[in-house]
């Protein structure tokens, strides 16, 4: 049988990469990084829960992959520069072959951005993943959610409902086949953190948010907190090929404004920084699209077609709701 300790010293304590940053990494009682001068550290905390964020029988692999991911698009929306993660998994069981797919999806990515894994924790029961990702950026240049001015133009990054429509299809409530379908799974279970794109908009976006729970109610977030009031074109919305699987204009609505994983960065921008915006997205292999533009005004979001003010319902996931 493999203990706890067997189990860490096997599949997640590497050897620290040459260019390792902590001081003192996994086996100790806590970690030690240093603090950079002149930065500030971003950091955050996401879980991923079996039945809640990923179907029962989902890669491994593509665990490790998303539990990392979706951290690092938190830290991409500040633009910070990601540096250490840890990690509190919760296991039905010590599986040898679970582990090693999970350990190399996660680590994959964390090499890809030069994440050093400096601790964890490891418990029984049933399966839960949580990771805390730490980031750094210079001091006073993250971008919040508050930063944003009326007159600003509203970007996103992306596609937006590809991985809305990727769960839909795993669930059977919309049929998508062959590249299609992959393309859309592999959204939802492969998101690709906008790291590099959230560090160019430093300095040039005003706000930044990323898209887990949708447009409509990420975008909710940033206005409630800037204090402004969005006004979406729908039609503007860049949006997969895919979506021409969705029967009704509704559902495809759904998935594009409402769905969800889609871990986009929707950022705003005033006007005289749309030549930078372009150059931080395009400059780096990331399509950004204008999409609206802030008012003064209540903290809401207001979609269009055309002039017509669409009627949507409040989206958001709410675990308690
Ligand atoms: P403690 O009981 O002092 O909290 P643990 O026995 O839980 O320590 O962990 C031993 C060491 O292994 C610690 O440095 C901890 O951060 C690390 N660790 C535990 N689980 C994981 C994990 N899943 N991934 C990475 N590091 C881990
Ligand atoms: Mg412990």
């Amino acid at each position: 049988v493999t203990s706890e300790f067997d189990l860490i010293r096997r599949h997640f304590a590497r050897p620290a990469a040459a260019s390792g940053r902590a001081r003192l990494g996994i086996g100790d009682d806590a970690a030690l990084l240093r603090a950079p001068a002149g930065a500030e550290l971003a950091v955050t905390t996401d879980t991923l829960l079996e039945g809640t964020h990923f179907l029962r029988g989902t890669h491994p692999g593509r665990l490790g992959h998303k539990a990392l991911a979706v951290n690092l698009s938190d830290l991409a929306a500040m633009g910070a520069v990601p540096r250490y993660a840890l990690l509190a998994l919760t296991l039905p069981k010590a599986d040898t072959r679970w582990l090693t797919a999970f350990s190399e999806g996660f680590f994959r990515l964390a090499r890809r951005y030069g994440v050093e894994l400096v601790g964890g924790d490891t418990t029984r029961g049933p399966l839960s993943i949580t990771v805390t990702a730490i980031g750094e950026v210079p001091a006073g240049k993250a971008l919040r959610r508050d930063g944003a001015q009326a007159g600003d133009d509203i970007w996103v990054t992306g596609t937006l409902g590809d991985a809305a429509m990727g769960l839909a299809a795993l669930q059977g409530h919309i049929r998508l086949t062959g590249r299609a379908r992959q393309h859309c799974v592999e959204c939802l279970e492969m998101p690709q953190p906008r790291v590099v794109v959230g560090r160019a908009l430093r300095g040039v976006a005003s706000a930044a948010i990323d898209l887990s729970d949708g447009l409509l109610a990420d975008l909710g977030h940033l206005c409630e907190r800037s204090k402004l009031t969005a006004e979406v074109w729908l039609d503007c919305v860049p949006r997969p090929d895919e979506i021409s699987a969705c029967r009704t204009t509704a559902v495809a609505r759904h998935m594009l404004l409402a769905g969800g994983d889609d871990y986009e960065l929707a950022f705003t921008a005033p006007p005289r920084m749309r030549a930078k915006v372009e150059r931080a997205g395009f400059g780096n292999g990331v399509m950004v699209t204008r999409v609206g533009t802030l008012k003064r005004g209540s903290a809401r979001v207001r979609v269009y077609e055309g002039s017509t003010l669409v009627r949507m319902p409040r989206g958001g996931y709410d675990h308690f709701r």
